[in-house]
């Protein structure tokens, strides 16, 4: 048990290039932060001067500044250092070399840069994303509107884990939020580890990357900002592949490596010319996270898609549906024995197959997503899903599913696509 310190406000003087680093990491905890003097920035985002932030359990953060400033924090807190040591020049020559080809593909009425960023786990791709759109959000007068992809299921900080997304973003993030999210594109994966099925990953990718490209040519602003496209940490064997479908798909300009040289080699040896591949060092204040932390994430992720968070928090709603009034599916059919396998027929078609679920108590706790798609006839794998329900109760004898759901609103007569992902409602 660890004794829980009340520790008076802290003040901390930051020179030039120097990050102030702390986390949050017990639970009921919190910890507030002002800048003083000085300017300083979170991952990109810009703090106001005298403005108090609050961050909660699990915040790992860094404070940055270019140009120095003080800064103090309040509350109990174990760990907070300053370091010298960052590659945040690093990051903002890639911010500037992106902003070149956005002016020249603006004058030669082309598509913009279109980047991905890789790397193993836990060397700060989502952080490196983050800090490139907020810098080409902070740039007013420009009217950047960069495409922000997110192909980790695992996190799915577009939306929920489970799914793969894409935002565009328009202004910075808020500290300690996600991007804003007027109208996100999210698909349906169903899994939190895309080798579960790997077809229907590409499936998607492929799929996202063609709704995402004729959105930038119907809109120039758009079109010249070009894509950040975050990927997920699983980058050997059929990991390595991913990132190359999704390289191809995307029709990716500029890969931006972090810490792992033999991933950055094996992208220049594999990558047609005309994609730079760059090598970045990731930063030293980078927090692994355990699977443990990890799945607490996970179900941390969920619980605000259905009730918000302390800085906006949402009221959820509960309702009945009858088994014999909705339509549920599943994306991939269970294997079948290569013998008892129809000759017309590809594991990779089973991988994709809609199979409708009979309700029942297989679906407890679990989520489902509401398809854009109003029936089988459609591209219901292909089509993107408008939201989420989970199932927090099954009545056998009634025949009646319980549904937490984000809208007060009747749910839609859609298809809805039973996912693996589990979240147990303490709530309810
Ligand atoms: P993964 O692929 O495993 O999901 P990642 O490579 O995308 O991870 P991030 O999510 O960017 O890694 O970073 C991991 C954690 O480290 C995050 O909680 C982030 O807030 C924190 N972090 C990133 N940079 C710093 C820093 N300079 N100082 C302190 N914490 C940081």
């Amino acid at each position: 048990e660890s004794v829980e310190v009340q520790i008076e406000d802290q003040e901390f003087t930051l020179e030039s290039d120097n990050e102030l680093r702390f986390e949050v990491e017990n639970k009921n905890e919190t910890v507030v932060l002002e800048l003083k003097t000085g300017l300083a920035e979170i991952f990109g985002t810009e703090l106001v001067k005298g403005k108090s932030y609050t961050f909660y359990f699990g915040a790992k953060i860094a404070v940055f500044t270019w140009q120095g400033c003080t800064l103090k924090l309040r509350g109990k807190k174990g760990i907070s250092y300053i370091s010298k040591e960052t590659p945040m020049m690093f990051y903002l020559n890639c911010h500037a070399s992106l902003e070149q080809l956005r002016v020249k593909s603006e004058k030669e009425n082309i598509r913009g840069p279109v980047t991905m960023v890789v790397g193993p786990t836990d060397v700060g791709k989502s952080t490196l994303c983050r800090i490139l759109l907020n810098y080409s959000a902070r740039m007013n007068a420009l009217g950047r509107r960069p495409i922000y992809v997110d192909l980790d299921p695992g996190q799915g900080q577009i939306s929920i884990p489970g799914t793969v997304g894409a935002v565009m973003v328009e202004r910075p993030a808020e500290i300690g939020e996600c991007f804003s999210q007027a109208a996100p594109l999210v698909y349906h994966f169903g899994h939190t580890n895309m080798s579960i099925n790997t077809t229907l990953y590409n499936t998607l990718i492929s799929r996202m990357a063609e709704v995402i490209h004729q959105r930038m040519d119907e809109n120039p602003r758009i079109n010249c900002s070009g894509i950040i496209i975050n990927t997920c940490g699983w980058v050997k064997g059929k990991g390595y592949q991913h990132l190359t479908h999704i390289a191809l798909a995307f029709e990716v300009d500029v890969i931006l490596v972090l810490d792992q040289e033999r991933l950055y080699n094996e992208l220049v040896r594999d990558m047609p010319g005309f994609v730079k591949v760059v090598l970045l060092p990731k930063s030293g204040g980078v927090v692994e996270r355990s699977n443990k932390f990890r799945s607490e994430s996970r179900e941390a992720s969920i619980r605000e898609y259905f009730y918000g968070s302390p800085r906006n928090v949402l009221h959820p709603h509960t309702c009945e549906v009858r088994f014999s009034d909705i339509k549920v599916y599943r994306i991939g059919a269970p294997p079948i024995p290569n013998t008892l396998m129809p000759l017309d027929m590809q594991k990779t078609d089973l991988e994709t197959k809609l199979e409708p679920v009979t309700p029942g108590l297989n679906m407890m706790h679990h989520m489902l997503a509401l398809s854009f798609s109003t029936s089988v006839e459609e591209d219901v794998v292909r089509t993107s899903v408008a939201g989420f329900v989970c199932v927090t109760n099954v009545d056998i004898s009634r025949q009646m599913l319980t549904l937490l759901s984000p809208q007060p609103k009747p749910l839609p007569e859609t298809i809805y696509l039973l996912s693996d992902v589990q979240f147990m409602d303490s709530n309810s």
